[in-house]
Order: C-alpha cells, then structure tokens, then sequence
C-alpha cells in the first residue's frame, strides 16, 4: 500500500476521545463486566494498533477483531491481552491459534472434530481458546438448537482436550433499533439455548455497543465494545446515546488548485455542472478511491469553515467544490470535523450517502494517512 504522506489530505484520529468513550462506558457498567475492544477492520478505519493501545489505556481488558490476520497484528505489536476473533477462521489454523494464545468463535461441531484431528496431529501442547457461537437470530454464524450446542459442548470437556472452552456468546440484529420486539425474541432464544449448558464458561457475552448502551441490563461479564468506542452513535440518529459519544475521527485536506470558472463552462466528467454565473473553483485532493465515495457530488465541505457544495463528480483522487470568493490554495478543506461553527460527521455524509457511519468509517482508503493526536 502506498500512503500519500506527501498529499496535503488526512485523517487525524483523536485518541483522547477513543480514551474518554470507553472511561465513560467502563464507568456506568457493572464493574465485574469487562470491556473488550472491537479493533477489526484496522480499527474501523481509525488504526488497528494506536485504537488497541489506547483502548488499553483506557481499561480495555481485551480485544475483537474479524479475522485471524488482525488477532496476530495485534500480538505483533505486543498486545497480550485476550484477543478473540469474531469471524470463522479455518480449522487449518488452529495450531497457529492456539501458539499464539488467540481466542476464536466457533460455530459448528466439524469444525471442533476437524480442528481437534489437526491439533493432534501437530502435537500442539497448548490448548486452543474457544468461544461458542450462538446464533438467535442474527442469522450468520452459530449454534442454533440445544442438541448441537450440547454436542459441541460435550466435545470441548473430553478428558485430555485439545480446547480450553473460554467463552460462549451471541449477537444481536437490532439492538439499535427502538423497537425492541426481535431483540426481546432473541434474548428468548440465547437464554433457552444456554439452558443447555450445565457450567457455563470463564466469559458469557451478547452485547455489542448498542446492547451495552440501550440494553445495559442483559451485559454478560464482556461488553464487545465498537462503533461507540470510536465516538459513533450505533443507531444513527433512531435513539440518543445515554452520554454525549465524542467522534474521534475527523478528515481534512488542503485546496490544491483555485481558479475562477466562466459562465456557461462546465466542470468533471461527464460535464454535469455548469457555472450559472463566474464563480470561483477549488480542487480538494480527494476522490473515490480514497473512500470518498462518487455519490457526494451535491453534498458540500467545509472551506475555512464555509459550507461549500461539491460540484461536477468526484473523480478518482480529486474533486472540485465552489467558493464563496477567492480563497488561496493550501486553504483548509474539512470534510469530517469542525471548523469554526460548522460540523460534518461521518453520519452526514451516510446520511447522504444512504449508507450507515461504519461502512463510511471503514471505507477510508489505507492511502490516506492517519495522524493521531
Ligand atoms: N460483536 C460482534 C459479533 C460483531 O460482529 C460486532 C461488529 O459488527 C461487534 C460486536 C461490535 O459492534 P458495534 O461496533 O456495533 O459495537
């Protein structure tokens, strides 16, 4: 990956209010739950690593990432704590888990039989961290009947186990949703399905952010804390935060080109804006493939803290937004954040975008630098 560090456009990730999000959180939850950090997708876009160290410093007592590749960056980087992937991983690597004292969900009784054969047959010491997965109602992966569950349970307690069985969880579907009726139906579910379960593991989870927040109730011993971590609200705008979530992340860049645009000429491809009157141009080096999606033609940055609307389409790696007046080049653009008494969240631009704050989060290209302050 090539990183435009020499292209005035970036993302400063404040990590002071990564830290404050999860004090506040940490400090309204049962104090026996932990709080585990969910850093996949390179911290939905915000950095896998500065997020994880912060997230630490501010008491997280472990992590969650999607896949395997993030669980063995973050012990590259020296984080010891529990790190549970979330995602299936392939029974092929369970030796490599269980070295690296990972943690993963599982969500079938094959894949126990399969990696159970192939721990043995790498004479693999150390036993393999297993959170069971449940599914009640999210529909993804997971255990869905009381007789698979106690089959896989039964597995993970043989005498001179492979496994270690650390954990058993769910997810919800819609926790962020002010309707709680298909939340109610699958906490129904969760609490039948580990009616099956005689002893119940070290750590029993279901919340995501949005249960820890509007559900605090039914918070196992481990909160899967994301997306509130990051100063988002998991709802968008359907139901207010219990405190004031501060976003970490904002994104601004520098005017590479102004000129003045005649009446009647047209800007971008495809030649779909054209100037009504004169009026004054200015290139912002961003486009689509820095995750600035083409759909934002119409919506507007901020100039100086001027709201101005972006004009013509955004190309690939720049794009053009109209002035108020003459404005010299290196004038600050801000595309997420504030700039005087002017805002635009990531939620804006889902809004706009008819999308949700996550995908717009981890949509920003690797080729945008982040700069932590
Ligand atoms: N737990 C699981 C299983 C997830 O898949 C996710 C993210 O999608 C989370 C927790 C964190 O969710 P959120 O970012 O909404 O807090």
């Amino acid at each position: 990956v090539v990183i435009g560090e020499h292209r005035h456009t970036q993302v400063t990730v404040d990590l002071q209010a990564i830290k404050n999000n999860i004090k506040t959180e940490m400090d309204r939850k049962d104090p026996l739950t932990e709080l585990w950090a969910v850093v996949k997708a390179n911290g939905y876009g915000h950095g896998i690593i500065q997020v994880a160290q912060a997230a630490k410093q501010a008491g997280a007592t472990g992590f969650c990432v999607a896949i395997l590749d993030e669980a063995l960056a973050l012990r590259a980087a020296g984080i010891t704590e529990p790190i549970l992937v979330l995602g299936i991983t392939e029974p092929e690597y369970a030796p490599l888990i269980a070295e690296k004292d990972i943690s993963v969900a599982v969500g079938s009784l094959d894949w126990l039989q399969t990696a159970k054969h192939i721990l043995a047959a790498n004479q693999v010491r150390v036993p393999l961290h297993v959170h069971l997965a449940l599914d009640t109602g999210m529909g993804r992966i997971g255990f869905q009947t009381p007789t698979e569950l106690a089959a896989a349970v039964a597995t993970l307690r043989e005498p001179q186990t492979a496994f270690d069985f650390e954990g058993i969880f769910t997810h919800f579907a819609t926790a962020d949703q002010a309707d709680d009726t298909y939340f109610t139906h699958q906490l129904d579910n969760w609490k039948k399905l580990i009616a099956a379960v005689d002893e119940l593991p070290k750590y029993v989870h279901v919340s995501n952010s949005a249960t820890s927040l509007w559900h605090q109730a039914c918070n196992g011993n481990v909160v899967r804390f994301g997306v509130a971590l990051y100063g988002l609200n998991p709802s968008g705008r359907e139901l207010s935060a219990p405190y004031s979530l501060q976003p970490a992340l904002s994104l601004t860049a520098q005017l590479s080109f102004v000129k003045k645009l005649a009446k009647g000429k047209s800007i971008s491809y495809g030649a779909t804006y054209t100037a009504a009157k004169d009026e004054w141009i200015g290139t912002v080096p961003i486009g689509y493939a820095d995750g600035y999606e083409r759909r934002l033609q119409g919506f507007h940055v901020l100039v100086d803290g001027h709201v101005c609307e972006i004009v013509g389409r955004v190309c690939m790696d720049q794009m053009m937004v109209r002035l108020p007046h003459e404005v010299p080049v290196g004038t600050k653009v801000t595309l997420v954040g504030t700039d005087g008494d002017q805002t635009i969240s990531l939620q804006d631009i889902a809004d706009y975008c008819g999308t949700i704050h996550y995908e717009i989060a981890c949509g920003i290209a690797p080729r945008v630098p982040r700069v932590y302050v």
